[in-house]
């Protein structure tokens, strides 16, 4: 978790809710047609604007801002390339403002949101060689937001209703048991759902084709792009658990390099040689962390540390951990025991327990001071009615150098004599950390180094850091581990 969420309560339940209009008919920002989307223009605006801030919550911002211009500047150039900036589209598209922001993530992937939301990840832009290669990605995920897919979407799928739901998120993909989570919190589509939302491939085709042009008539090189989508096939096939979201609606990475190829090939005779900018790319992301950052939360050896909060936890054994920008959480083996350790909102641990019982609409059975590893705290206690039967929750508010946190336990009322004591050792082995050299732990960083003989690419890998090998170094590089550098060629290390 990242110190600059702090607005996070333990769990919110408050859920903003989108209601399907039905179909609205509107033309398209592209050809100008009339189309039909599941929600209006209006609604999208509203629907980007709190997603946005949900995704940041959740996923927390990469925290450089000379590199967020940067990408805003690569943006907004292809933007004013698009067809929301022609004369004759229709005024509501051509005042769409757009934000472009990079995400604190080491997951290689790049998203939009309806309302002009554009996002790339840390790892994504690890990944790229060139402002060309951004440029097209940018393109890519503009159109998306244009041609309205995530609203064409919804229509095709019927989705009742959207709730995006802080919090929503707590039991997916980690606790094994989905279902528990969801009903315990009421859940309807999250805005992880969103984000993950496969437009279809005649959406994905659509955006490659303008994304690329719109690239192109800005000026950069689109054939730099076609390496690009070569190397995140190679992403999905070294692994197929970090599969790129941004790539899974497209089965055939092969067959889209080909596509952009052919693209790429005609764009060129249209708009003649144009921009790559690999110096100045690079120097943009010279520096930038590569894969987990330690000091944002790492679960080692039965614990959980935070070298940036400067405190540590147990983790019993068999749980796991999922660190996320604005919480971790811990699960037991079996999906049923949950601790979810925050921020609280207030700046007591009184206020956050009024904050949270409000904000949850729980009924107390039991609330009073208490301390946590001797830090003043408040504690309550509650049982929740689910539809899988009642829901035992312990909340532990506690000031800590000046912040309040709090964990957040539950297991189901019948099981959860069996999960205190796992519950206690949690929240009371919590004290600040005790090893210094985990205290000064440090992120790995993408370092840019010019080649000074010509050699395989290995040869220049020595001491990778923990997590990261030789395949992944080459696949950064868009190049093989085998493959011979030339003397003076641009390489994308790491320092430590
Ligand atoms: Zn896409």
């Amino acid at each position: 978790m990242n110190l600059e969420k702090k607005l996070l309560t333990g769990i919110g339940l408050a859920a903003v809710m989108w209601v399907l209009t039905g179909c609205v008919t509107e033309p398209s920002a592209l050809t100008g047609e009339k189309k039909s989307y599941g929600y209006t223009w209006q609604q999208e605006l509203e629907i980007g604007k709190s997603s946005d801030r949900e995704l940041i919550r959740e996923m927390g911002l990469y925290p450089d801002d000379a590199l967020s211009k940067y990408v805003t500047e690569v943006g907004e150039r292809v933007l004013a390339q698009s067809n929301l900036r022609e004369p004759d589209t229709p005024e509501i598209y051509r005042d769409l403002e757009f934000t472009f922001r990079v995400m604190d993530s080491p997951v290689v992937n790049a998203f939009a949101l309806p309302g002009g939301f554009v996002y790339v990840t840390r790892g994504l832009l690890a990944h790229l060689n060139n402002e060309a290669q951004l440029a097209v990605v940018l393109g890519h995920e503009i159109t998306h937001v244009a041609a309205r897919h995530a609203s064409q979407q919804a229509l095709k799928q019927q989705w009742g209703q959207i709730g995006l739901v802080a919090g929503a998120v707590i039991g997916q993909g980690i606790t094994g048991n989905e279902n528990f989570a969801d009903q315990f919190l009421g859940l309807g589509v999250s805005v992880f759902q969103m984000l993950t939302l496969k437009y279809g491939r005649d959406a994905e085709r659509e955006s490659d084709i303008y994304g690329v042009e719109y690239s192109a008539k800005a000026g950069y090189a689109v054939g730099e792009s076609a390496e690009f989508f070569n190397s995140l096939g190679r992403i999905s096939e070294k692994s197929g658990q970090r599969l790129p979201t941004w790539q899974s609606s497209h089965p055939d990475p092969g067959e889209r390099e080909s596509r952009i190829n052919r693209l790429a090939m005609e764009m060129k005779q249209k708009y003649g040689d144009l921009k790559v900018g690999e110096a100045e790319y690079l120097n943009r992301i010279d520096g930038l962390v590569l894969g987990e950052n330690p000091r944002q939360g790492v679960a080692l050896r039965g614990k959980f540390y935070h070298p940036d909060l400067d405190f540590q936890f147990d983790v019993p054994e068999g749980w796991r951990v999922k660190n996320e920008a604005g919480r971790v959480t811990l699960v037991d083996s079996l999906g049923r025991g949950i601790v979810i350790f925050s921020s609280g909102e207030g700046n007591t641990p009184e206020d956050a327990a009024r904050s949270f019982v409000a904000s949850s609409q729980v009924q107390p059975i039991r609330s009073e001071s208490s301390t946590l590893g001797g830090n003043p705290g408040y504690v309550i206690e509650s049982v929740v009615s689910t539809s899988n039967g009642p829901v035992a929750m312990r909340n532990e508010f506690f000031t800590y150098k000046n912040s309040v946190f709090s964990f957040l336990s539950y297991a189901s009322s019948t099981e959860i004599d069996a999960y205190r004591p796992a519950f206690e050792q949690i929240s009371g082995s919590f004290e600040p950390i005790q090893e210094s050299s985990i205290r000064n732990l440090q992120p790995a960083r993408l370092k840019v180094v010019t080649a000074d003989r010509e050699g395989a690419f290995e040869s220049y890998l020595s001491d990778l850091p923990y997590g990261l090998d030789k395949a992944d170094m080459a696949i950064i590089n868009q190049i093989a581990v085998e493959e011979n550098v030339r003397r003076g060629q641009k390489l994308k290390l790491v320092s430590q």
